[in-house]
């Protein structure tokens, strides 16, 4: 209702930086040129075995870097691309425009399996189960003697293109083609919600689930589309080799793919090409001594370029720095030292692989672009313009409802009991919360409050009790669908997502605001473009609302932490919640930043959302609450107008008994 049409087009969505599409431009051609240019058919179907790996590549990072999963189970995932391709062709002779699609749809099939595990369990037990499927996989393949032929594999021939067999450089150049597709299509759908819903639930899972975004749903959506493109890219391997058997698709291959995301680093597309680049070729370097010695030294030379610049940059430190030039220039000397590699060869490659996870956390891109400077800039992303804030912080609970306040009952919580083993966290506690009041929830540490706050929020499910919003059940609902019918909430412990920046926090709360597909967001839809133009402007009013504006685009983890809560508070506004639950928002806020909360606080409340605050600074308590609920070790011992309570006995005991008042 707020935004003007000029406002949504001058918000447009992040444009590409000029500089990139230049070197994108210049890569491409060189791709492009490289058959002709080179002739030699050995090279050019190596680079094509790096496209095709960085096409999984692609895939793979979305489940490891962006959603924080691990996954050995992607050799599979591409076996089963490569599989279906070779059967479609070897059973019925299908051409390459129907085994392509296949391979995707019957792999990202087989994604939606691998995800089941990582529903329940994560970190190492999510490895050892990943692992085990692909094994599944390599043995289904082996054992399918009728489908697959078994250990003698499938021969194939390269496909047919209008009435002839492609040659070795039309293949190429169709691999170069699927990789761009491949490219385009991930980075778009990282940028856009859905993306945002993916990195949001490694920063946090329990934020995400209460700003909406189901952790459930996007992990089973991260794994189909990262196994969408493992197929695709199997598919292609297929026709590339022009025979798939079951043992390529081994342990070994699955942690080539992981290794390659750790060495070119996380969260970026050409991290995914040089990690590649890297798993294809140095297993062949290392068969070479020559030509090894030749790239190791050039290497160490281009290593100690580049932290020569990070070191006077001020980018590291004189320790930082030694490290990469000592271990490179030490390899470089190695191979000159040594007489043949091939003894050599498994325990080069680990050395290398230790050295990058230990030093090069954010793999080898990352370190290059923080030397250089070069991280992703928010370039000519969003800029100024955002809708009035005061329009923007609820869309839903109609403003100026406060004038009606207090006749409504929006919370109805009966005789909850929350137990955990034989505490009582909430011992039979009745709260009704009024709409369009601040209500106040204090008492002594340990008392519940927190509990409350994650109890109405279904985080957890009471033992035993009613409760009740807008006269709907919230027992047994999920986080999320509480989230999205009107319960927004900060934490106690401030919940951000790390990595993304304050924009993009807020951003993943107007999750609910998108209906756009996957195709729609891949294709850029007309649609697409108006939801993330409107979102973007929206996002920008509720940062401006809590001051905050000027830090759009930093990362949140970033922030002072003073800040890291107004952004929760704004982030939460973009759910347009009823009802808001903020968990000790002042707790270490200066006594300005107070100030600047209450008035914040005072705001939401005339635009007619209801809040519940729980607060250890009395005066914030005081002077803003209009009525006031006092919990002790699980138990409501009072309630009533601010200065009633702060004078009843029981509440000067609790707090007495508890800490000085
Ligand atoms: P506060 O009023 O300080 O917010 P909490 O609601 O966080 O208190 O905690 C109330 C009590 O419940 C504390 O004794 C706490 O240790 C316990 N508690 C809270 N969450 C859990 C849990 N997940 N498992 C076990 N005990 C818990
Ligand atoms: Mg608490």
């Amino acid at each position: 209702m707020s935004a003007t049409p000029k406002t949504l087009q001058d918000a447009k969505s992040p444009r590409i930086d000029p500089k990139k599409l230049v070197a994108g431009a210049i890569a491409l051609v060189a791709l492009l040129a490289f058959p002709l240019v080179s002739g030699n058919p050995y090279y050019i179907h190596l680079v094509e075995t790096i496209l095709i790996y960085a096409i999984v590549l692609f895939g793979l990072d979305i489940v490891v870097g962006y959603t924080g999963q691990v996954s050995l189970g992607h050799a599979g995932l591409f076996g089963v691309g490569a599989y279906t391709a070779g059967v479609l062709v070897m059973k019925f002779g299908l051409p390459i425009y129907l085994t392509l699609p296949a391979a995707i749809a019957v792999t990202a099939g087989f994604g939606a399996l691998l995800a089941l595990p990582a529903l329940r369990v994560t970190g190492p037990y999510l490895a050892m189960v990943t692992l085990a499927f692909g094994t599944i996989i390599q043995i289904l393949i082996n054992e399918m003697d009728f489908l697959t032929n078994g250990p003698m594999g499938i021969t194939l021939t390269k496909p047919q293109l209008m009435g002839h067999t492609m040659t070795e450089d039309e293949y190429y150049w169709l691999v170069v083609v699927m990789l761009i597709a491949s490219l385009v299509f991930v980075h778009r759908v990282l940028r856009s919600h859905l993306g945002r819903a993916f990195e949001a639930l490694r920063g946090s899972p329990v934020a995400s689930d209460c700003m909406g975004v189901s952790v459930y749903r996007y992990k089973v959506y991260a794994f189909v589309i990262s196994a969408g493109l493992a197929g695709l890219a199997g598919a292609l391997y297929a026709y590339s080799e022009q025979y798939i058997s079951p043992n390529t698709y081994n342990f070994e291959l699955t942690v080539f793919f992981l290794l390659a995301i750790i060495m070119g680093g996380r969260k970026t597309r050409t991290g995914a090409l040089l990690g590649a680049a890297i798993v294809v070729v140095l297993p062949k370097l290392l068969d070479d001594l020559e030509l090894f010695r030749y790239v190791s030294v050039i290497f160490a030379i281009l290593v100690t370029a580049v932290t020569v610049v990070a070191y006077r940059r001020g980018k590291v430190d004189l320790k930082q720095a030694a490290i990469p030039v000592v271990g490179s220039i030490a390899l470089a000397v190695l191979s000159f030292v040594l007489q043949s590699m091939t003894d050599w060869r498994l325990s080069i490659f680990g050395l290398i692989t230790l050295f990058v996870v230990y030093y090069l956390q954010d793999g080898i891109v990352g370190f290059v672009r923080n030397a250089l400077h070069l991280k992703a800039k928010p370039v000519g992303e969003g800029g100024p313009v955002a809708e009035k804030p005061s329009d923007a912080i609820s869309q839903a609970a109609g403003s100026g409802a406060g004038a009606g306040a207090g006749d409504e009952i929006l919370i109805d919580a009966r005789g909850v009991l929350m137990q955990f083993g034989g505490l009582k966290a909430l011992n039979n506690v009745d709260l009704q919360v009024r709409r369009g009041t601040v209500h106040g929830l204090i008492g002594p540490n340990g008392s519940g409050k927190s509990t409350m706050m994650n109890v109405l929020t279904g985080i957890y499910v009471p033992t035993a009790g009613e409760l009740k919003f807008l006269d709907r059940s919230l027992v047994g609902r999920t986080s999320a669908d509480i989230a999205l019918s009107g319960i927004a909430r900060t934490f106690q412990n401030v919940q951000l997502f790390g990595e993304m920046s304050a924009l993009h926090n807020v951003m993943v709360a107007l999750h609910h605001s998108f209906g756009s597909n996957l195709v729609q967001v891949a294709l850029h839809s007309a649609r697409y473009n108006e939801e993330d133009a409107k979102a973007r402007a929206r996002a920008l009013s509720l940062l401006e609302f809590v001051g905050l504006s000027d830090l759009a685009f930093e990362e949140a983890r970033n922030l002072p932490y003073g800040k890291q809560r107004l952004l929760e508070i704004a982030r939460a506004l973009a759910l347009d919640p009823r009802l808001l639950l903020l968990d000790e928002p002042a707790a270490g806020l200066t006594a300005p930043d107070i100030k600047e909360l209450m008035r914040i606080i005072g705001k939401i409340r005339d635009h007619g959302i209801t809040v519940i605050l729980i607060e250890h600074h009395m005066d914030v308590v005081m002077g803003i609450c209009d009525v006031v609920s006092v919990l002790d070790f699980g138990q409501k011992i009072a309630e009533g107008k601010p200065a009633q309570v702060q004078a009843d006995p029981k509440v000067i005991e609790a707090y007495l008994g508890g800490q000085a008042a």
